[in-house]
């Protein structure tokens, strides 16, 4: 199974990923952890991103759609892959319709958490709050004013996506504000829909 989780930051994304990781055997790519770990580890491709990503902004497209590109030949990605925070433009949809396209590969479907905006930035600071009780350290791309910055990168440049991918067809829409158990159970209805 191939899908897409599509949302804001604070959406929920990586919560459901995880439980679709345990439940379909299928690793979950994250464009966000893996560009995390290129800083971390000091590539080439890491000093290239790290002001951009403690900026907010988004990463350039071919640097992204280069690192899935290869993510997506290794084999533990052979029986499926969760994209979450993969695509972000319109370009990088585009560069993954061909990536697929090339492989005889195809998409199961789009999962898209629906947020309301209004209450994102609230949900974000309790979520930082409680990783801050466990002793945790906190993303510095999680920063409020960065914050509004990633937000306003999403409503932008990813929204379009949305119907992208509504005109293919392969869109489902789930209630990203309803608790984890509800939209893990809407996720695998929809997904129960796709196969
Ligand atoms: P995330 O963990 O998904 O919120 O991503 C953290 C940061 O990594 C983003 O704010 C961007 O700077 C960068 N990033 C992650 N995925 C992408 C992508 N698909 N395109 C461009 N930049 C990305």
């Amino acid at each position: 199974m191939r899908l897409i989780l599509l949302g804001p930051p604070g959406a929920g994304k990586g919560t459901q990923a995880q439980r679709l990781v345990r439940k379909y055997g299928i690793v979950q790519l994250s464009t966000g952890d893996m560009l995390r770990a290129a800083v971390k580890a000091g590539t080439p491709v890491g000093r290239r991103v790290k002001d951009i990503m403690e900026t907010g902004k988004l990463c350039p497209d071919d640097l992204v759609v280069d690192i899935v590109a290869d993510r997506i030949e290794q084999p533990d990605a052979g029986k499926g892959f969760i994209l979450d925070g993969f695509p972000r433009t319109t370009a990088q949809a585009q560069a993954l319709d061909r990536m697929l396209a090339e492989r005889g590969l195809k998409l199961d479907a789009v999962i898209e958490l629906n947020v309301d905006p209004a209450v994102l930035c609230d949900r974000i600071a309790s979520r930082n709050a409680q990783a801050k009780a466990r002793g945790e350290a906190l993303r510095s791309d999680d920063d409020p004013e960065i914050l509004k910055r990633r937000l306003e990168a999403y409503w932008n440049q990813t929204v379009p996506l949305i119907d992208y991918y509504r005109s293919r067809r392969v869109l489902k829409t789930v209630d990203g504000m309803a608790p984890i158990e509800t939209v893990a159970n809407a996720v695998e209805d929809a997904l129960d829909g796709a196969r």
